[in-house]
């Protein structure tokens, strides 16, 4: 059945320095974490297609540390997502906490690394756009004519030099280390919409942090959509815009704020579908009534004086 097919040759090296040496050997090598993006692809394996060499990142021991103080959280690019959040729990930002949980079963965020949902495209994962809220930073270790070098990039630019949506690494690089910072935000909001694997196409999320700011504003807010097979919407320019908001939001003021967002996403990515745009609508109706909802709500001072 498999008549032809080459196997795959699997490098698993022990650390980094021997990872090293494997991709200097083989700048064409396919890195492999937890799997669960590559196997889902068409013709992933086995294959004539498949790359001849994989790099196996699971024995990489300086990828699996995990280390937190008070104000952020380092994670090492192949701790599963599941480890994260029942080692990590009480510590990790909502946002992350409601992102990884729609995931789904442990099967999937029991494999499933953090790198390897950062670097996935094709589609890309939800994570990118929520790490992105968190300003997150990764640090991306890249080997080129026999030199290795390592540097931190916040995630929001790995996508604005692709310009395109999509999360865009420097060639034969690997992610080796995330920093989240764990400072807490008033509103946090995670929502996925429609089925990621089933029908990536017409999947949306929307990912949104905020601090309150006086006056019924909101201090530094992050907001990113991810369409999957589309790219992530992300702008400095949007976050300002929110920013200049007063809250709770008139019925009006939320269609103008929808056209405004619209016009970024179209910038980024004009085909996304009806069905998108219908489950995005939704998504955003409920983000901003949250935010109205919580404005308008007595504070606890105001609450012990009645
Ligand atoms: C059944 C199922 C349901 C899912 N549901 C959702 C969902 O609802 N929402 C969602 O967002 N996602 C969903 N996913 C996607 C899942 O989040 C990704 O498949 C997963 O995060 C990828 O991680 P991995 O470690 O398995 O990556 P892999 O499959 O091993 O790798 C993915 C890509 O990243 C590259 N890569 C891996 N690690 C690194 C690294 N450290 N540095 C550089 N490049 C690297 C690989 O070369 C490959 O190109 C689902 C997946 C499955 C199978």
């Amino acid at each position: 059945m498999y008549e032809g097919l080459n196997s795959p040759s699997i490098h698993t090296p022990a650390n980094l320095a021997e990872y090293s040496q494997t991709v200097l050997r083989y700048p064409n090598v396919q890195i492999w974490a937890g799997g669960t993006n590559i196997m889902t692809r068409p013709k992933s394996y086995p294959s004539r297609s498949t790359d001849s060499e994989i790099v196996y990142l699971k024995g990489i021991e300086e990828l699996k540390k995990i280390t937190r103080n008070d104000r952020m959280i380092e994670i090492g690019a192949t701790v599963t997502l599941d480890s994260i959040l029942k080692n990590h729990r009480n510590y990790l930002p909502d946002v992350l906490k409601e992102n990884i949980l729609s995931i789904g079963s442990p099967m999937i965020t029991g494999r499933a690394t953090f790198g390897g949902a950062i670097a996935a495209r094709n589609p890309m994962t939800t994570l990118p756009g929520t790490l992105i809220t968190l300003g997150a930073n990764a640090e991306v270790r890249s080997v080129r004519k026999k030199t290795v070098k390592s540097r931190w990039i916040p995630i929001s630019l790995m996508l604005n030099e692709s310009k395109d949506g999509m999360v865009t690494l420097p060639p034969r690089s690997l992610i080796t280390r995330v920093r989240v910072s764990l400072l807490s935000s008033d509103y946090s909001y995670f929502r996925e919409e429609g089925s990621y694997i089933d029908d990536p196409d017409n999947t949306v999320a929307v990912a949104f942090t905020a601090r309150e700011g006086q006056m019924d504003t909101l201090i530094n807010p992050h907001f990113a959509i991810t369409f999957p097979t589309k790219g992530i919407v992300y702008s400095k320019d949007l976050d300002n815009i929110l920013m200049q908001l007063h809250f709770p939001l008139s019925e009006e003021e939320f269609s103008q704020l929808l056209q405004i967002i619209y016009t970024f996403i179209n910038a980024v990515t004009p085909n996304i579908t009806n069905l998108q745009k219908r489950r995005l609508n939704n998504i955003l109706e409920d983000m901003i009534n949250g935010i109205n909802a919580k404005v308008l709500a007595p504070s606890s001072i105001e609450q012990g004086l009645n």
